[in-house]
């Protein structure tokens, strides 16, 4: 196990006096490296997988706020509606329908963010310019009872291109910007972009909330 506290603290350090929040995402690690960050007060933690979240959920302290941030595919959704605290990567209205439909089911208000395709990458999910606009003019995002819009989330280009990079998170927050006139006023708050690599480059565009893996828990490996 391996959590890099130093490396944690100094992570606040830079996010608290703008006050930006931190996911531990923590995907393919043991629940002991998840524990022991949440013994140092962390309390938000992303997960990427349906199955792993919910065996984490299952056995790890229960005022933990679950973030899913991977790809959702719509059959999955009802595991994770009971707990799950943000869903950030709700890429088709089709998830939207299903998250709603599950939410309701519960009775909870599932809070979201729409994933927004900034990179240069074909792989990468998430709205358009265009579809989201469309979809936020349309007022059919009122007929989701269930959910909650809180913001945007989005990836950038794995890239090491400061100035593309850049241009990619400037982008999302213009979206952002624009989107914000579509909703209550205080609801539509949270910008979620920034990684390890880019979380610095990522606030300084205007982000309020920043996906740190590998910082924290060190590199992954999927062959496990
Ligand atoms: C894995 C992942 C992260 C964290 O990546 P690191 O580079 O390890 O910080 C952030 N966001 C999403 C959507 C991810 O899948």
């Amino acid at each position: 196990m391996s959590v890099n506290t130093e490396q944690y603290h100094s992570i606040l350090k830079v996010l608290a006096p703008q006050q930006v929040q931190l996911i531990a995402v923590s995907k393919t690690k043991p629940n002991e490296d998840l524990q022991a960050l949440y013994d140092l007060g962390q309390r938000d933690f992303g997960e990427n997988y349906v199955q792993e979240l919910v065996d984490k959920a299952a056995s790890l302290p229960t005022d933990i706020r679950w973030h899913f941030i991977g790809h959702l595919q719509s059959n999955k959704v009802k595991y994770i509606a009971p707990f799950v605290y943000m869903i950030h990567g709700v890429d088709s209205e089709k998830l939207l329908q299903e998250i709603n439909k599950q939410a309701l089911k519960q009775n909870r208000i599932i809070d979201c963010l729409l994933q927004v395709h900034i990179a240069t990458e074909e792989t990468k999910f998430g709205f358009d310019g265009p579809s989201l606009h469309e979809l936020l003019v349309s007022g059919r995002i009122a007929n989701y009872s269930n959910i909650r819009i809180r913001g945007l989330m989005g990836m950038a280009s794995f890239s090491e291109d400061q100035t593309l990079l850049s241009q990619e998170f400037s982008t999302l927050k213009s979206y952002f910007d624009k989107a914000q006139q579509a909703f209550p006023i205080g609801q539509f708050d949270t910008l979620s972009m920034g990684m390890s690599s880019d979380y610095a480059l990522a606030i300084s565009k205007g982000s309020n909330m920043v996906r740190i893996g590998s910082l924290l828990f060190g590199a992954r490996n999927y062959n496990k």
